[in-house]
């Protein structure tokens, strides 16, 4: 059996992987356009930020060592230009001798991923004005910084890598400026993403909610409503769209989302072709229905599963609840399932419950802790949770996903036989007075 797959970060490097678990005869080629694979693309934040220096750390493996370690051949700097589903054959171009060569699948998976979107701002072509993608953005960024020594940062979009990046460039020394086109992270309801915003003016960021930037200049930025934003580096933290150009042209069908349709085995409509990561959409574990929400731990979920598939394991994809984390200077927020917006936009009569508590007790520096977290009415079922605080946000996070996963109900929480010791926790962790509140 000859798999091909196309593009070799987090998905495509899973699927092969597991591939060679369950198969050792079959050959596995993967093609990759670029020159970097298998990087840690969600640690790109802190390598810019100087949290931690050795790029090694954030592209740890090459082509050899897949070679070495799992017998699956890289060809970096290789494109695929066309797929024939009839024939199963491949064009693919050396980027670097610009020839152009043929190849054939049995199994072909497609993991393209994403790119940036880049938004119709005139002014963003200008060289100081950068998006944060993969690691040839990150050198970018991190050349410009180094050579240009610039002090005033703009960071268009509130979502989960602006915020991380403002905090990056303050680190550097920066006065950052944060533009966000509706509220700071999206997919948190209003009155939590409040907490944050409050937070990143405590720390000196500057930002402006519910504003579009009309246009990038040499001095910096001009928005919608007149104002004027010094501004020496831009990044454009606005959204990224599957890549999904390669697989249309196949006849691959996409969803509702723009992204590919793929069944629970990772399955295209066309016939031995596979799909994973972020050029796929998934479906939503509460609602049933289609999202598009890329995040590496998806990706490499769904590659191992695709891989899977391709060698007859046979593991079904079981959905997301859209889980996402992030930190922000010493701020960490979370969020999985429904917020009660979306609750409500999916018919749901959602109970919420806010409440302000501490992580462990005052005595052992206890901070406090935020949560809101929505169930249906009707069932008592929780529905998604978001949490705001300085510490222990991931493990009640966690919790809860753990919790909304298997259906279980608000005073399900009460019952919980959590770990308690002060140094971690309260006798009563916040996630009982959720239950009491939601039952
Ligand atoms: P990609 O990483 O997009 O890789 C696809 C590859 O396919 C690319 O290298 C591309 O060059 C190649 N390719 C495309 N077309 C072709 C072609 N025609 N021929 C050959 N090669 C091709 N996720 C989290 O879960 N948690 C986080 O904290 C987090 N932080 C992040 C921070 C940042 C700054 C960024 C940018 C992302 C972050 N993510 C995070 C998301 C995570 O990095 C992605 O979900 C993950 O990288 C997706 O992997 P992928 O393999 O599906 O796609």
């Amino acid at each position: 059996m000859r798999v091909v797959i196309i593009g070799a970060v987090a998905a495509g490097t899973s699927a092969a992987t597991e591939i060679r678990r369950n198969n050792k005869s079959a050959e596995i080629v993967i093609y990759e356009k670029d020159k970097y694979i298998s990087y840690a693309g969600c640690g790109m934040p802190y390598y810019i930020g100087n949290e931690f220096n050795d790029f090694s750390d954030l592209v740890p493996r090459d082509a050899d060592f897949f070679k070495h370690k799992n017998n699956i051949d890289i060809l970096i700097e290789h494109e695929v230009l066309s797929i024939n589903s009839k024939d199963k054959t491949l064009l693919i171009k050396n980027l670097m001798t610009e020839e152009t060569i043929q190849d054939s699948y049995d199994k072909l998976v497609i993991a393209t991923g994403a790119v940036s979107i880049i938004p119709n701002i005139k002014g963003s072509e200008r060289s100081n004005v950068f998006v944060l993608r993969n690691i040839n953005d990150t050198n970018s960024i991190k050349e410009f910084i180094e050579k240009g020594n610039p002090k005033k940062a703009v960071v268009i979009g509130g979502g989960f890598i602006g915020l991380e990046m403002c905090e990056s460039f303050n680190n550097l020394g920066m006065d950052v400026t944060l533009i966000a086109r509706s509220s700071i992270s999206k997919g948190i309801d209003k009155d939590m993403s409040v907490y944050i915003e409050e937070y990143l003016k405590e720390k000196g960021i500057t930002v402006y909610t519910g504003t579009n930037t009309s246009e990038i200049n040499d001095k910096g930025i001009i928005l919608e409503d007149g104002n004027f934003v010094e501004a020496e580096i831009v990044l454009l933290a606005t959204g990224i769209k599957p890549n999904v150009e390669l697989a249309e042209k196949t006849g691959v069908k996409l969803g509702v989302t723009g992204a590919i349709k793929v069944d629970k085995h990772m399955k295209t409509n066309v016939h031995d072709v596979y799909s994973c990561g972020d050029c796929i959409e998934v479906y939503n574990t509460i609602t049933g229905k289609p999202i598009y929400r890329p995040l590496g731990s998806t990706a490499n979920k769904t590659g191992t599963i695709a891989g899977s598939n391709i060698t007859g394991k046979g593991d079904e994809f079981r959905g997301v609840l859209g889980t996402g984390i992030y930190r922000i200077f010493d701020m960490t927020v979370g969020q999985t399932g429904l917020s009660e917006e979306e609750a409500i936009k999916h018919g749901y009569e959602a109970v919420v419950s806010i409440d302000k508590k501490m992580s462990k007790p005052d005595y052992m520096g206890g901070k406090p802790i935020i949560m809101k977290t929505v169930a249906d009415k009707k069932t008592r079922k929780l529905l998604g949770a978001q949490i705001v605080g300085y510490e222990g946000v991931d493990k009640r996070l966690d919790v809860l996903v753990t919790a909304i996963t298997l259906k279980a109900k608000a005073v399900d929480l009460i019952h919980l036989d959590l770990a308690y010791s002060p140094p971690y926790s309260l006798p009563r962790d916040p996630l009982y007075y959720t239950g009491i509140k939601l039952r």
